[in-house]
Parts: C-alpha cells; sequence; structure tokens
C-alpha cells in the first residue's frame, strides 16, 4: 500500500517559490461555481480539469431551454459567458477545461421553470450529459457561442470537455456543430469524459476522431461499470471506485491514448484517494483534478510517487 509522510525529511525535496511542490504529473483542480475560482486558483493547481457549468445555470432565475424558447438566448449566452469568464481569466494562462451541461432531469426539475422536465426511471441512464445537448441542440450552441465569444477575446486557456460519450458519432458531431457556430478547433483544446464503459471499450475509435485529451469521470464510470447507482443507498456499499474492473477499464484508456499522443486525466472523486493516484501516476497520467480541499494532498502523493519511481529507476540502472 501507499507510504504516508511521517516525517518533514521524508517530504520531496523539490520546492518552488512559496513552498509549492513541483511535480511532472500535473496536479489541478474541480470548480463547480464562478465565486469558488479564487479559492481554487490559491490552491496553486496547474489548472482546472473540471469546470462543471451545470450548478452555475441550475442556480438560474429561470430554465435554459426557457430563455431559449421565449427568444432570450442572447440573455443565456451572456450568463454562460460572464460565469466561464470569472474561472478563465482567474486561471489565464493556466488551462480550464470547461465541461457542457451535465445535469439529470431530476436535478432539472427541481430548479425554477424545471416542471416540464421528463420524469425518467433511471435519470442517471437517461436524458443527460452529450445525448441531451445533441437533442436540444439550440442549448449546445449557445454554450459553445459563450466560449467563442471568450476565445475572441484572446483567452487560449480554454478546453472544452464533452460528458456521458458512449458513441464515436457523438463527438462527430459535437465538433460539427463547434466549427458551424466559427469556433475553430485550433484555438481550444478538444476533450472528452471517459465515464461509461462503452467509451472506455471504444477509445481506439473515438481517438481516431481527433481529439487533445480524455478525462475520467470516474464517478459515473464505477456506476455503470459495476452497476451500482451512485445515489442509492441500498447499493452504497457495493459502490467502489478501485474496484478491478474500473482500473482495467481506465489502464486500457490510458494504453491507447498514450500511443496516439492524446492526454489523459482524471477528475473523479478517485483522484483523491492516494493508491488510485499512485496507479494512475505509474501508469503515466498526465493530469489529476481534485477538489480545492484536496489538492494539496493530492500534489503530495504525486511528488511522493513520482520520486519513488525515479529511485526505482536509478536502482535498476
Ligand atoms: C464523474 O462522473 O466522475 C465526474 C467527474 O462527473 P460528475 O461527478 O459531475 O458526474
Ligand atoms: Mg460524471
Amino acid at each position: 500500500g501507499a507510504v504516508e509522510l511521517k516525517t518533514e525529511e521524508d517530504k520531496p525535496k523539490v520546492l518552488a517559490g512559496g513552498g509549492k511542490i513541483i511535480t511532472a504529473t500535473e496536479v489541478k483542480v474541480n470548480i463547480s461555481i464562478p465565486d469558488g475560482a479564487k479559492r481554487a486558483f490559491e490552491t496553486g493547481a496547474d489548472g482546472v480539469g473540471l469546470f462543471r457549468i451545470e450548478h452555475m445555470v441550475l442556480g438560474l432565475p429561470k430554465h435554459p431551454m426557457k430563455y431559449i424558447k421565449d427568444g432570450e438566448v442572447e440573455e443565456y449566452v451572456q450568463k454562460l459567458y460572464e460565469g466561464m469568464k470569472v474561472v478563465v481569466d482567474t486561471f489565464y494562462p493556466k488551462p480550464v477545461w470547461i465541461r457542457t451541461i451535465d445535469a439529470p432531469t431530476d436535478e432539472f426539475r427541481a430548479m425554477e421553470g424545471g416542471e416540464d422536465e421528463p420524469i425518467e426511471a433511471n435519470p442517471m441512464l437517461g436524458f443527460r450529459g452529450i445525448r441531451r445537448d445533441l437533442i436540444e441542440e439550440e442549448h449546445f450552441r449557445a454554450e459553445i457561442r459563450a466560449i467563442k465569444r471568450l476565445v475572441e477575446e484572446g483567452y487560449t486557456n480554454i478546453g472544452i470537455m464533452l460528458p456521458l460519450i458512449t458513441r464515436v458519432d457523438e463527438v462527430r458531431r459535437a465538433k460539427q456543430i463547434i466549427m458551424e457556430e466559427g469556433l475553430p478547433l485550433s484555438k481550444i483544446e478538444f476533450g472528452i469524459m471517459v465515464e461509461t464503459p462503452a467509451a472506455a471499450l471504444i477509445i481506439e475509435d473515438l481517438v481516431k476522431e481527433g481529439i487533445d485529451f480524455v478525462s475520467f469521470g470516474t464517478n459515473d464510470l464505477t456506476q455503470y461499470t459495476i452497476a451500482v447507482d451512485r445515489n442509492n443507498e441500498n447499493v452504497a456499499y457495493l459502490y467502489d471506485e478501485t474496484h478491478p474492473a474500473v482500473m482495467k477499464l481506465i489502464e486500457h484508456v490510458i494504453k491507447v491514448c498514450r500511443k496516439h499522443g492524446v492526454k489523459t486525466s482524471i477528475c473523479g472523486q478517485a483522484g483523491s484517494y492516494p493508491k488510485v493516484v499512485e496507479k494512475l501516476v505509474r501508469l503515466g497520467i498526465d493530469s489529476v483534478s481534485a477538489n480545492p480541499d484536496a489538492v494539496e494532498r493530492v500534489r503530495e502523493t504525486v511528488a511522493r510517487v513520482e520520486k519513488r519511481i525515479m529511485l526505482d529507476r536509478l536502482r535498476d540502472e
């Protein structure tokens, strides 16, 4: 198992100004609301590995599709733009990966104006993530327009990340819409979340569509791999992000991505577990993104693992 730091001497010696540990594997931070950007930045994180924009949207006075139906799409784009700008600007020039909207129908229904949301027996397997954005295409276009505005202002640190990918045509269609909106893919980083077994198993095909990065959404990847609803208390005892099946999928994806020069990252909760971090760093993951309060700890774990890898190599020579 992972060895915990016990004394000051055990700590990695590679320190930068302010005592921040430098690691080869980047340590990033997850963000849910623009108001959290400053605190997240102060962790010294190497960027934002996941900006969950749905929290910002669920807090709006009106359901997003209502803005669109009421002919107020520009007002909605403006709101997205303002929220995104706070995060993108706070971190500039460090990268910010903005995830397109991903909330299940039950969460949308709970918001102001959400009464028209469909009632689903299994919201986690339902109308959410990329599938929703490709049906409610006007919504996806609004997100892209908000990002395009930032790109036109000169921000070069933006990534777009698609949630709940299961199919090649989802990536293809999303790219097509981004281009139709006049946002050149060369001006952003483009990536997908790997949070379904389907995405992990067809990663070779997804990579061929042209993606810059993947990020493991282990919260979802776990529930879909081992058939345990992440919100169901009755089976919570089975919810294990370190299940060998989950780890095998991740290992496969990292191997394929490394072969093709696609960056890999993790933004699920498992990225804060020392044993998982150790395994992923050894597999060659490029970054780990954690909640603000975990960034420091993850950075220490990464540094310790990297040091051990280097020492092992020296010994082997
Ligand atoms: C995940 O599924 O691991 C993830 C980071 O996305 P979310 O928790 O928002 O579903
Ligand atoms: Mg998820």
